[in-house]
């Protein structure tokens, strides 16, 4: 009999942290924590594997489940001293979802289950407060109601008709909140609550605690396949076939009165890094206020108040606050990471409700990573695992110009850092139909309904909520700049605007977020690059360390490689010569030498374009002095150097002084069907040898002049898009002999490679007769994709979101390396090449070269290193030191 049911509480626990797999998240660590004898309120875990079997099975569970259930009820019962269902003494659970990772709000929560007319005399007695109880059974029902019976509102504007009895009550009463509402009136609205129940589900709202368990657990494996549960999964990359494991709990109440509370808190300030506990909690409220942001929480200690007149939890219950501070220590000392914790103190008692691994943000990962070495907490390897590659994004992109003009309108909290300007609008739909533009989305609170429209917001603005709200974490997990808890504005969804003092900010007005100050302001504020902290040099050094596999940069000006280099790039990988033909001047003699009729009038357009290449090649082997740097010679299709509007086919007639018709025929000649499998690569090479030796002289030239001003030149020459030894050969021949004549002419010798890029398939194939003349491949993954799957790389955006979001493909191939197929190409070009030349040196400079997976894949597979844009090259750097990493833990 398969074990479905793991039984947590009372200093003992059947599961533990390393079962988060089978125990979900939240149940693995409720395990942990109550084998560290932390109170834990006594429940058991109902395993992922139920949920997996639940689907394949139909939605039916094992048929051992029920028994096991029972066992670590009466578990719970004895712990308690009190029994489910029992009228004197009920013992009431909640029941959670939990998967391996979190998915904030995503899942659904039952609270309060248990009651019903005759347990709720117990309730009352036991608590001595009827108030409350009532308050508890008009909420349980509603929520079983809402999650359970379904009766949640599909629709934003549709109303949930628990509330609508909630506000006639209020209207009869003349009362405008619900905490006027007395005993009677509470007991009228479950009345009213269960006849409404009958009448929309023409069933009696179910009485037995049994059958109400079963009804949550169904409620909240159903959830793990709900839409914005999958949206979310998408976005994060979560296999849809991990499911949810399902706590059952026994119920602690934060809202038992004055003396009560619940809150959430950081072990280190999530934002920052810094080593200061970091919370908020609410007196008199029940755990899913805070989180879901509709009341603003209160600091939990001095650190992290932020006005004077708040209350402190330290000042308000500092019994419990020490308790909690023992408790937060203890768990950081033992999970050695930064702890997102959630607790509730009943009566003056505190509970752990559950404790994980915080989400945070890149600069908080890298100051945490780095701090926990200093303390001994952690060594230098588990630090680097800790930032995850993907992360340092945040930290490599702009912030606003602290000189640049701002006109601050408001201040929320300083949720999740950044700097974002966009668009103003005010639904998580708009924002999603606006994907091209760039968008604030600004909500009075946010809700996993709104996690599309967040992810393609530039950044989030509530007027509700505080540092732990829905926005918050959200947007923190996102990498994303948020502004939360923003009360000054005040928002109207239905006239599409905000106020704040005496401006008005209409939808599709631009506005400016500061993630990290908190400030609003009104229109577009100006951005600088960050500087990087010396916690991120700590880091990167660390990385360096330990990884094997070189970054180098894909650059095509001087000024490119110079951030390159400062982001650690150690050489050009990549240097696409035609970027720079567009510059100034330069594009009308390229256009002259497209034109020409023969040699010698491409000849001389050619000489035209010779010493601006050769200063470009200067500025850039300067750049990369004493680095190697590799050019790659032209690849595109000629007629992309050509104008196409009319217009313009005019003004370069006028310029050439020939007619529009000599221009249109010749643009018409070039025509292709398939430009992209068509007369470009080293096919232009092949065809104009001349284009070969003018770039060739100039890299030449400019490597001996520097060479000759003591600088330190390594050029290395690449043929782009060979599919045989020939076309790599016919180019080959004509870069040796413009070395040697442009040497001789200096005087002065160059130690040069060429070299190849692998791109097409077949070089793959014979990868082994390329590598025996070629000194070098790098391969372009841009085109190996594009041929290996046959998707136009320019056309193929039609189709492939589609084939993402049906499963067909798991990612986007241009941007994540598919590895089972084109890594399998690469793979046999590799192996193949080292055949004939056993020290090949190999690269990507295919765009897959700075994706953290697809860089594990090239240290994999032995790649000497990888060439990305020189944004990524820090990201690079950290992810290759992963791949190290996770091949001595074989991952
Ligand atoms: C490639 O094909 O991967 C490559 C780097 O070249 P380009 O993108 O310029 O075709
Ligand atoms: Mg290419």
């Amino acid at each position: 009999m398969g074990k479905h049911v793991y039984f947590f509480g009372d200093g003992k626990a059947e599961g533990n942290t390393g079962m988060k797999n089978l125990l979900g998240g939240k149940g693995a660590n409720l395990a942990e924590m109550s084998n560290l004898s932390i109170p834990v309120p006594p429940g058991f875990t109902i395993t992922t594997e139920v949920c997996d079997a639940y689907y394949k099975n139909n939605r039916n569970y094992p048929s051992e489940l029920e028994v096991q259930m029972k066992d670590a009820m009466s578990n719970v019962e004895g712990i308690m001293g009190a029994k489910f269902g029992d009228s004197r003494n009920p013992l009431l659970v909640s029941v959670r979802s939990g998967a391996r990772v979190s998915m904030p709000g995503m899942m659904d929560t039952i609270l309060n289950l248990g009651l019903n007319d005759t347990t709720i005399e117990g309730l009352v007695s036991q608590s001595g407060n009827a108030r409350f109880a009532w308050d508890a059974y008009r909420r349980f029902v509603q929520m079983y109601g809402d999650v359970v019976l379904g009766m949640k509102p599909e629709k934003k504007e549709d109303e949930d008709p628990f509330e609508v009895i909630i506000e006639e009550k209020k209207k009869e009463k003349h009362v405008q909140t619900d905490t006027e509402l007395d005993e009677d009136d509470l007991k009228d609205i479950v009345a009213r609550f269960k006849a409404m129940v009958k009448e929309k589900k023409g069933m009696d709202f179910p009485d037995d605690p049994w059958k109400q368990l079963w009804g949550a657990i169904d409620a909240v494996f159903g959830s793990w396949n709900t839409e914005r549960a999958i949206k979310y999964r998408k976005i994060n990359n979560i296999p849809g076939d991990w499911g949810t494991a399902v706590n059952v709990q026994v119920m602690v109440f934060g809202n038992m009165g004055d003396d009560s509370g619940t809150g959430v808190a950081f072990t280190r300030d999530p934002a920052t890094g810094e080593n200061k506990f970091y919370g908020e909690y609410l007196i008199n409220a029940q755990g899913e206020d805070v989180v879901a942001g509709t009341r603003t929480p209160q600091p939990v200690n001095e650190s992290t108040k932020t006005s004077p007149d708040q209350k402190t939890l330290q000042e308000v219950m500092p019994d419990a606050y020490k308790t909690l501070e023992g408790i937060y220590n203890k768990l950081e000392d033992h999970y050695k990471d930064m702890q997102d914790i959630e607790f509730t103190i009943q009566k003056g008692k505190l509970w752990m409700l559950q404790t994980r691994t915080g989400k945070r943000t890149a600069m908080a990962a890298i100051r945490i990573a780095v701090e926990m070495v200093k303390e001994g907490l952690i060594n230098e390897k588990t630090a680097v695992s800790r930032v995850e590659p993907a992360q340092l994004d945040q930290l490599l992109h702009p912030m606003f110009d602290p000189e640049a003009e701002k006109k601050v309108i408001a201040k929320g909290l300083p949720a999740s850092p950044g700097a974002a300007s966009g668009k103003v609008v005010f639904h998580a739909d708009d924002a999603e139909d606006l994907k091209e533009e760039k968008t604030i989305l600004v909500r009075i609170e946010t809700s996993p309904e709104d996690i599309g429209g967040m992810n393609a917001a530039q950044g989030i603005l509530t007027a509700r909520g505080g540092m732990t709200s829905h926005a918050a974490v959200v947007a923190r997990g996102m990498g994303k700049c948020c502004v939360a808890g923003c009360g000054a504005i005040r928002i109207n969804y239905q006239k599409q605007v905000f106020s704040v003092g005496n401006a008005t900010v209409k939808k599709g007005d631009w506005i400016s977020l500061d993630g990290s100050t908190g400030e609003v302001m009104l229109g577009q504020v100006s951005t600088i690059q960050p500087e990087l902290s010396g916690n991120f040099e700590t880091l990167m050094k660390w990385v360096d360390e330990i990884r094997k596999l070189g970054v180098r940069t894909n650059a095509d000006t001087p000024q490119d490689a110079e951030v390159a280099r400062k982001f650690g790039a150690k050489g050009i990988g990549l240097c696409r010569t035609e970027h720079m033909f567009f510059e100034g001047d330069r594009i009308k003699a390229v256009r002259e030498m497209i034109l020409a009729d023969d040699i010698s009038g491409r000849e001389k357009a050619l000489a035209k374009l010779l010493p601006m290449q050769k200063d470009d090649f200067i500025g850039i082997f300067k750049a990369m002095n004493g680095l190697p740097v590799t050019i790659r010679l032209l690849d595109p299709p000629l007629h992309e150097f050509l104008p196409h509007e009319e217009a313009n086919q005019k003004e370069m007639a006028e310029e050439m002084g020939i007619s529009v018709e000599k221009v249109k025929s010749k643009i018409d000649s070039l025509h292709e069907f398939n430009p992209m499998l068509g007369h470009r690569g080293c096919r232009l090479g092949v065809t104009y040898p001349e284009i070969t030796r003018m770039q060739a002289r100039a890299i030449f030239e400019a490597a001996c002049i520097l060479t000759k001003d003591k600088y330190e030149v390594i050029p290395e020459v690449m043929i782009p898009l060979i599919g045989t030894t020939g076309e790599f050969l016919n180019q080959k021949k004509i870069v040796d002999a413009v070395a040697e004549e442009v040497m001789s002419e200096y005087g002065v010798n160059v130690k040069y490679l060429v070299g190849t890029m692998i791109e097409i398939p077949r070089a793959c194939i014979v990868a082994d007769e390329i590598a025996q003349k070629a000194e070098f491949f790098s391969f372009g993954t841009n085109d190996l994709t594009q041929m290996a799957f046959g998707y136009s790389r320019d056309d193929a955006g039609a189709f492939l979101g589609e084939y993402v979001e049906k499963g067909i493909l798991e990612d986007d191939p241009f941007q994540v390396l598919d590895q089972e197929g084109v890594g399998q190409l690469v793979k046999m070009g590799i192996e193949r090449g080292r055949n004939s030349r056993a020290d090949l040196k190999v690269g990507i400079c295919g765009e897959h070269g700075g994706e953290p997976e697809s860089v594990k894949f090239c240290h994999r597979v032995g790649m000497n290193y990888v060439s990305c844009s020189p944004y990524r090259v820090p990201i690079a750097r950290l992810a290759a030191a992963h791949a190290v990493l996770e091949e001595k833990k074989g991952k």
